[in-house]
């Protein structure tokens, strides 16, 4: 039998298993899966649980079961290549055959001085709870300071103002129009927005230090009750400690075919791998299918294909609560009801077809 295993069962390792399970997994070949989570989370709606306005149990997702698939619940901390071994924490290695490494992203801090100590998380599930109960447990008219307003950090504003519409919710923005990589008209619909809501914008803030309840931007100290961190993402500290050429963000720089270039039978998946577009769940998966392609290929004793066509990613879904949205489809800015309608319906069809 030969033998692939699958790090992380986040949206890339679920769209390896749900292309090769129940039917396209040859006869010959086991799956290990491996994570810290006994069921697949729904990172994309962490805003939403950190906010409050979701229950944990609604971004879960059951891992599919099957009678060559093994789930395996641990911690990964390295992997050993010479020995073709997965380290897990106080648990017997895993060998493999094949390698697919998707566990996802880290906050990055940028160097920022007490950043990682004294800020709140929205990356993990584990972090998001954490978040969600601090957030919720504080007293009316504390501050919140959110760093960072990319995507995630504005979901998590607007979800919180939403949530809690008695706390001071400041949202610290690097440029000097929110959401500036979006046009001009999106970015404008979503400042509004969150005027309305009292939400505040500080924009070319530049965030020197952090301490214990205190934000300092640009040096001027800001009293905040929590922080959370928002401002940046690079690859899980796994891929990270491993050999091999990275980005600037960690991610490992992979052949075309999305294996290391000095070993084929580890393959780099989603928010750790470099890819050319900014990393998304769409892009993990978009990914996986490829990978998917390389592997069938490998098991059959065909060639591998020199290149693929580039990823096709649909565009960006963003939530101002729960009523309104914007989006950038086809090229094409959408605001309002409509967009928020889409986001809705693409996490349903999600659930439906993994759940
Ligand atoms: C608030 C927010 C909103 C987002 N919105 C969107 C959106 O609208 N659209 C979009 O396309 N993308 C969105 N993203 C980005 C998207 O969630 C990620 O790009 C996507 O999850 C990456 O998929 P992945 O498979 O690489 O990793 P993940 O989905 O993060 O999965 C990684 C898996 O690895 C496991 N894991 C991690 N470390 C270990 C370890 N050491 N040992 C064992 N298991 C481990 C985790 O438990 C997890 O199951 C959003 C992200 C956030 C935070």
């Amino acid at each position: 039998m030969k033998k692939l295993v699958i790090l992380g069962g986040g949206y890339g390792g679920m769209k390896i298993l749900s292309e090769l399970l129940p039917n396209n997994l040859p006869e010959d070949v086991t799956i290990t899966l491996v994570d810290r989570v006994p069921y697949h989370c729904l990172k994309t709606e962490y805003y939403a649980l950190a906010a409050g306005t979701i229950s944990d149990k609604e971004i879960r997702v059951s891992f599919p079961e099957h009678a060559r698939l093994e789930v395996v619940f641990g911690e990964v901390i390295g992997i050993d290549r010479e020995e073709k071994n997965v380290l897990l924490k106080d648990a017997q290695p895993i060998s493999y055959d094949d390698l697919v490494i998707g566990l996802g992203c880290e906050d990055k801090y940028h160097g920022v001085p007490g950043a990682d100590q004294y800020t709140y998380s929205i990356q993990s599930i584990g972090k998001s709870r954490e978040t969600y109960s601090v957030l919720n447990n504080l007293p009316p008219g504390s501050v919140v300071g959110i760093v960072g307003a990319g995507l995630s950090g504005v979901e998590l504003a607007s979800e919180l103002s939403e949530s809690r519409d008695d706390l001071q919710i400041k949202l610290f923005d690097r440029g000097k129009h929110i959401l500036s990589a979006f046009p001009d008209r999106l970015s404008k619909y979503v400042e509004n927005w969150f005027v309305k809501h009292n939400v505040e914008i500080i924009n070319n803030s530049n965030i020197t230090k952090v301490e214990e309840n205190t934000l300092y931007n640009h040096d001027k100290s800001i009293t905040c009750d929590v922080i959370v961190w928002t401002a940046g993402i690079q690859a899980n500290k796994v891929i990270r400690e491993m050999e091999g050429e990275k980005d600037s963000s960690g991610r490992m720089v992979l052949t075309p075919q999305h294996f290391l270039p000095n070993d084929e039978h580890v393959f780099v998946l989603g928010d750790c791998a470099s890819l050319p577009h900014a990393p998304s769940a769409q892009l993990a998966e978009g990914q996986a299918e490829q990978i998917v392609e390389v592997l069938k290929k490998r098991w059959n004793g065909e060639e591998l294909p020199d290149s693929f066509p580039p990823i096709k990613l649909k565009g960006v879904l963003g939530s101002l609560g729960k009523k309104h949205g914007f989006a950038m489809l086809a090229d094409r800015p959408l605001t309002g009801r409509v967009a928020r309608l889409l986001k809705s319906g693409v996490l349903w069809m999600y659930k439906f077809h993994n759940g």
